[in-house]
């Protein structure tokens, strides 16, 4: 029987058919003949105590029958309040929380409230936004104007808003003659030139700590905080995108405490509801805050909202999901089991395909090359993606690529023999998936 569904980023006719996932325990994906699977991307980044959690899914069905979904707008319900209060009591800095249902629409939410702000204090002026190159933000247009990955949104290049992109220090790729340390001084250089020449910046949006869908890029140490204090000094509100890296993925609960480079704006995503429902929220200071704040015929307030704006299922699972970090220290479970991770650095890298292997918290990237010396990324003849998820299946786990790097991103919770397990897993795919190369 042909489907009638269209998944996303696919060549359909490459794919043809999909495997139907009927269950999920722990980290383990079932589907319908009942194999089971390793979920090694986390079901894309977002899950944190594995599927079928009974705590988590008990907080979904006491919230669904009290009541599914109430409007924001005029109103307000129990789960949002109280979830509001969690995540500022989490977030240093942050005053208020602003809902929507997904990534993209949290940083678009975010670029509005950092333009508006401006408008808002009668500067008219700041209207441009800086990024770093190879950022990713989420799919819509805003969203792909202020991540612009080439390979990804070549085609939208004409409709997208043009941004001011700085160059981001790459450890795997240094320029020659230079030191990461030069390197990163020469981002940071060409960040304050520019900064202290034009007086229109009104934003600087990153992601926190590393850059994920743009090539796993972990920053290297004082970059964030850097680029933080710069903003400052030039008077350009700091944008934060803890999406993919906060909630533990990196080994902390905020990545930008870490950093130690507080924001003006944030948004979280992905794991805010344990990878259960769908959910985002965009932080932002009181200074910003209150700049929204006027007679309402001053036209000051926030010029945003959707249907399903703090629904009130996703934000039980979301409160129940930050208790239960705390409840179990995960923070401190993840900083554990991810030391796993460095046993296998050797094994990994003997794999003569293997260029550079990219780790931290509960993330791995492993970056193949055809040539390690000229670190050209390998090429097969069907997508990469799918040769590593077709290979990754015979060897019992569930994998989706990016472009040439393996991603290594389980549910936050998993255990140590479960990672020890993965792992090994991923080495015999790599070993298989050689054959394909060309
Ligand atoms: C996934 C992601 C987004 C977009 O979130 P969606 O829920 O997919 O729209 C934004 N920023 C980062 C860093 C992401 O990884």
């Amino acid at each position: 029987m042909t489907s009638s569904v269209w998944h996303p980023n696919t060549q359909m006719k490459e794919w043809g058919t999909f495997d139907t996932i009927s269950k999920g325990k722990g980290i383990w994906l079932i589907d319908s003949k009942g194999n089971k699977i390793i979920d090694a991307v986390g079901s894309m980044w977002c899950n944190v105590w594995g599927h079928s959690n009974p705590e988590l899914v008990k907080a979904i069905t006491n919230q669904s029958k009290k009541i599914q979904h109430s409007s924001m707008f005029n109103l307000t319900n129990d789960p949002v309040e109280k979830l509001a209060k969690n995540l500022i009591r989490i977030s240093p800095g942050m005053n208020k929380v602003f809902y929507s249902d997904n990534g993209s629409s949290a940083m678009e939410i975010a670029i509005k409230i950092a333009l508006q702000y401006w408008k808002n204090i009668g500067e008219s002026k700041k209207t441009q936004i800086a990024t770093i190159e190879n950022g990713y933000h989420g799919d819509t247009f805003g969203a792909m104007s202020v991540g612009y990955v080439p390979e990804f949104f070549g085609k939208f290049k004409k409709q997208l808003f043009s941004t001011i992109q700085f160059p981001v220090p790459n450890k795997y790729r240094i320029p020659k003659g230079l030191t990461l340390t030069d390197y990163q001084n020469d981002c940071l250089e060409k960040m304050e030139k520019r900064f202290s020449k034009d007086n229109n910046i009104a934003a600087f949006i990153m992601e926190s700590g590393a850059q994920m869908a743009g090539g796993v890029i972990i920053y290297p140490n004082d970059f964030q905080r850097k680029i933080s204090k710069l903003c400052k000094k030039h008077g350009i509100l700091f944008v934060l995108d803890e999406i993919a890296t906060g909630f533990g993925r990196l080994g902390s609960m905020i990545q930008y405490k870490e950093q130690k480079s507080i924001p003006d704006i944030v948004a979280y995503g992905k794991m805010l509801t344990g990878g259960y429902l769908t959910m985002a929220a965009t932080l932002s200071s009181k200074k910003i805050y209150d700049s929204f704040s006027g007679e309402f015929n001053q036209w000051k307030h926030l010029f945003h909202g959707h249907t399903y704006t703090g629904n009130p299922i996703a934000a039980s699972v979301a409160n129940q999901n930050i208790l239960m970090y705390e409840k179990y220290d995960l923070i401190k479970k993840i900083q554990k089991t991810s030391k796993i991770f460095s046993q296998y650095y050797d094994d990994i890298s003997a794999i003569d395909i293997v260029g550079d292997i990219r780790h931290k918290g509960m993330l791995m990237g492993i970056e193949l090359v055809s040539d390690r010396k000229k670190k050209i990324p390998i090429k097969t003849k069907k997508s990469i993606n799918k040769v590593f998820f077709e290979e990754g299946k015979k060897n019992g786990i569930y994998l989706r690529t990016l472009g040439n790097i393996v991603m290594l991103v389980p549910p936050l919770s998993i255990e140590e023999n479960e990672l020890e397990s993965l792992l090994k897993k991923t080495i015999k795919t790599i070993q298989a998936a050689k054959s394909h190369i060309i």
